[in-house]
């Protein structure tokens, strides 16, 4: 088969709007997408080719994994404990009824299959299917995007964490052919039941997830919420408690200076409000405060920063610069690392004071020592304590334990068992624009041929001489009937404006249909990600069989 762009709706751009990341600048103007809202994006033919490429490996690895495709509703009733996530799209129909548009479909397959699955003997299950998620955050492809889910139901643990492995491996299928490789790492989720996921990340310098990842253990997890470990003690003995006056000193800086200590043995302390009330939190005066990492710790989402200085005031008797643990009033949690500092500088809960050799324990008490503090480059990792890195990267797929809202079966010896369930999702779109990120170059996008939306294009020079049309519809027919996807390049433009857009495109394969090269008897031929060139002479036979050598050549 193949395609004539002059019939075909494929707008190029020599410009994107700046707003956008430099990868979907790039899809803008290779005609793939179109911006209609900020978040909301429409596929061009162009990307939806690419699109229903990459569709077609997730549903091959998925029926290769047993998965049964189901397709389910958008909308989701607010009903049956189906209660709406806050991230989720609220809207209300005629009658008043409430729906939510979520970031996943696994609700509406609990629903679906829940009235028919009572036994053992109906599980293990796994499906799959197609759909778009939601969300209500801002971002660039924010509201609505393409996703492919599966669900799996299970009987055991057991089953499940093999189901999850089976289906890592299915996505390191999918993601090979796509030309990516990626590692996991530990996110936090709230849909799950323990709080955080196993995300699927292609490390990309213009990824938008941090990711902290111990070169020598290979764990890695969002930084928000990476293990830390035990930076050591700073210098110094334990020493006597003393209030000390420090005039208009406020910031660990400025205490440095005045007090000659160094930042590691200055405490922080900054107070927050929850659903449980005021705590004060602490760390150390180098670290910084990694909020996603308390409010986990305490369990406790609402979790705000007291800023407003009356109301620090009131809890702490003192301003802002001068909070410390000694005699305050509200439970007090502290990060591991302020537990081994022997002698530290902490607030007097009084204007222009300071306490120095305070020592967590015996000078105030502290409720517990948690990992509260934010991952930098050359921490030491949490399970080794070898320097972590902090890299970058898309997360393009991610895999949850969830509960499956009280669904039960009875088991082999008869009693009655809450069904676990699995959730394991794939964003198209940010599949894609891994893959644009991790191919292109200055020209444009270089796609893997697998998901190529087009592999050859056939530029033809002078599409007003017959000649040219001719041996290019040769070429295009031979090529389209050996399975290639193929774009005839007949548009009234100049040779000069066809190269640009072949590479702004991105085909594996450019053949340049020509006077010079036809008066030879041959055609050019250029491999987009190496710039390899050939000839072959202008007989289908023999371009086919040089276009397929081209293809199939090793990519380095
Ligand atoms: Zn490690």
């Amino acid at each position: 088969m193949f395609v004539r762009w002059s019939r075909y709706f494929l707008p190029t751009r020599k410009d994107a709007p700046a707003e956008a990341s430099p990868r979907l600048r790039l899809m803008l103007r290779a005609g793939l997408i179109r911006r209609l809202e900020p978040g909301l994006y429409g596929f061009l033919p162009l990307g939806c080719r690419a699109l229903e490429k990459i569709e077609r490996i997730v549903r091959e690895e998925m029926t290769e994994l047993g998965a049964l495709e189901i397709r389910l509703p958008r909308l989701r009733p607010a009903a049956r404990g189906n209660g709406l996530a806050s991230k989720d799209l609220h809207l209300t129909d005629g009658k008043g009824r409430r729906f939510g548009l979520g970031s996943s479909h696994a609700s509406a397959a609990i629903s679906l299959i829940g009235g028919d699955v009572n036994s053992w003997r109906d599980l293990p299950l796994l499906f799959c299917c197609e759909g778009s998620g939601y969300r209500d955050t801002v971002g660039s492809w924010a509201l609505e995007f393409p996703l492919y889910e599966a669900f799996g139901f299970f009987a055991d643990q057991g089953s499940r964490e093999e189901t999850h492995r089976y289906m890592l491996r299915a996505y390191s299928r999918v993601l090979a052919r796509c030309g990516l490789g990626f590692r996991t790492a530990e996110v936090p989720n709230e849909a799950s039941e323990d709080g955080s996921s196993l995300a699927v990340v292609v490390f990309e310098e213009k990824g938008d997830e941090e990711i902290a990842w111990c070169t020598s253990c290979g764990y890695a997890a969002s930084r928000c919420l990476a293990d830390v470990g035990s930076p050591g003690p700073p210098p110094g003995t334990e020493k006597a408690l003393e209030l000390v006056e420090t005039p208009g000193v406020r910031t660990v800086e400025g205490l440095v200076e005045f007090l000659g200590v160094s930042p590691a043995q200055v405490v922080k302390t900054f107070l927050y409000v929850g659903k449980r009330g005021t705590v004060g939190v602490l760390v150390r005066g180098d670290h910084e405060l990694e909020e996603e990492k308390l409010r986990r710790a305490l369990g406790d989402r609402s979790l705000r920063r007291v800023d407003d200085p009356d109301e620090a005031q009131a809890i702490a008797g003192a301003p802002f610069g001068f909070l410390g643990p000694v005699g305050l009033s509200v439970p007090i949690w502290a990060d591991k690392a302020v537990r081994d500092i022997p002698a530290a500088v902490v607030g007097g809960n009084r204007e222009g004071y300071h306490y120095v050799g305070a020592k967590a324990g015996r000078d105030f008490r502290v409720e517990g020592f948690l990992d509260l503090r934010r991952v930098r480059e050359g921490d030491p990792c949490g399970r080794c304590g070898a320097p972590l890195r902090i890299r970058k990267g898309i997360r393009v797929a991610e895999l949850l334990r969830i509960g499956a809202a009280g669904l039960t079966f009875s088991d082999r010896d008869g009693r009655v068992k809450p069904v676990l369930a699995g959730q394991y999702s794939l964003e198209l779109h940010r599949l894609l624009e891994a893959v644009v990120e991790k191919h292109h170059d200055d020209f444009g996008i270089v796609w893997p041929v697998e998901i190529a939306p087009f592999h050859v294009v056939i530029a033809v020079l002078r599409p007003d001489v017959p000649e040219q049309i001719r041996v290019a519809e040769r070429m295009a027919s031979a090529l389209g009937a050996s399975g290639l996807d193929v774009l005839l390049d007949d548009r009234d433009r100049s040779p000069g404006e066809k190269f640009h857009d072949a590479k702004l495109i991105g085909a594996p394969v450019m053949l340049v249909v020509g006077h010079r090269a036809l008066k030879r008897g041959e055609i050019e031929a250029e491999r987009r990600w190496d710039g390899a060139r050939a000839s072959f002479p202008a007989e289908p036979t023999e371009v086919l069989h040089g276009v397929w050598g081209l293809l199939r050549a090793e990519r380095g």
